[in-house]
């Protein structure tokens, strides 16, 4: 599991400082699929880069299993990739002079895996993702929903511990967006890596989601079921969010 202890955030601006995040607890369970959704500025996207080992909490702790990845009293902070998380964010940053399969070859290049090694996994993936037929396209040549599958491709790879995503389909139009949504969660169960999905629209995480943490202003509101969260919400900001059709 991952655990996040008290974590707490302040940015310091030079218009003062900003409480971006106050005392999160959260669990999220090996294998699962875990929204954390909230409205813009709630401070989703500063607690996903800060389980990713991007950014610093100013207070807490955070464990992956029973290794302690980030801690305020040890002085402790793991890299990235010590973590073993992979990323997908919003804008793909795709290598625009590579191909697609350079593209998606590159981070296990990196980890210096054997080139056959390489072109099964790579095939492997595409293939999952239905974008096998433009492995020799560069990303310029790309739609976008399939330049966000090869964003996609590019992270699960190196089949990571840890899926980290951002918004990931917020640049598509509606129609791919539910499209997409379906088969990402075929595929992130398929692979069973666990997840953690970071969205503003509520649609997309009852229908993705295991279970949903909701952000207000930095502070947690409730964290359930899709089921929970509509059947039971906490408080009325919890209600309005869910309850609302984006
Ligand atoms: P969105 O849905 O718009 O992406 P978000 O929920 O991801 O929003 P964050 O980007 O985590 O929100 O920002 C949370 C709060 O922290 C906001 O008030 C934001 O202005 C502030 N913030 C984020 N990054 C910084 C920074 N580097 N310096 C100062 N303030 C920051
Ligand atoms: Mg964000």
């Amino acid at each position: 599991a991952i655990l996040v202890r008290n974590v707490k955030k302040i940015f310091s601006t030079a218009k003062g400082r900003v409480l971006a995040l106050d005392r999160i607890n959260l669990e999220i369970k090996p294998g699962e699929l875990f929204i954390i959704l909230g409205p813009s500025g709630c401070g989703k996207s500063t607690l996903l880069n800060i389980i990713a080992g991007l950014e610093e909490p100013t207070e807490g702790e955070i464990f992956f299993g029973d290794k302690v990845v980030f801690s305020d009293k040890k002085h402790l902070s793991l890299e990235p990739f010590e973590r073993d998380v992979a990323m997908v964010f919003q804008s793909y940053a795709l290598y625009p002079h590579m191909t697609v399969y350079q593209n998606m070859a590159f981070p296990l290049k990196n980890l210096k895996y054997k080139k056959k090694k390489i072109r099964e996994q790579v095939i492997k993936i595409a293939q999952m993702l239905r974008i096998e037929t433009l492995l020799e396209r560069k990303p310029a040549e790309l739609s976008g929903g399939q330049r966000q599958r090869v964003a996609i491709g590019r992270a699960l790879v190196r089949t990571p511990q840890v899926l980290l995503m951002d918004e990931p389909l917020s640049n598509l139009d509606a129609q791919l967006r539910a499209e997409m949504r379906v088969e990402l969660k075929v595929l992130i169960k398929d692979l069973g890596i666990t997840t953690i999905y970071v969205t503003h629209d509520q649609t997309e995480a009852m229908t993705l989601g295991d279970r949903i943490a909701l952000l207000k202003e930095g502070v947690l509101q409730q964290t359930g079921s899709p089921d929970e969260l509509f059947y039971c919400p906490k408080n009325t900001f919890v209600a309005g969010f869910i309850g609302t059709p984006s």
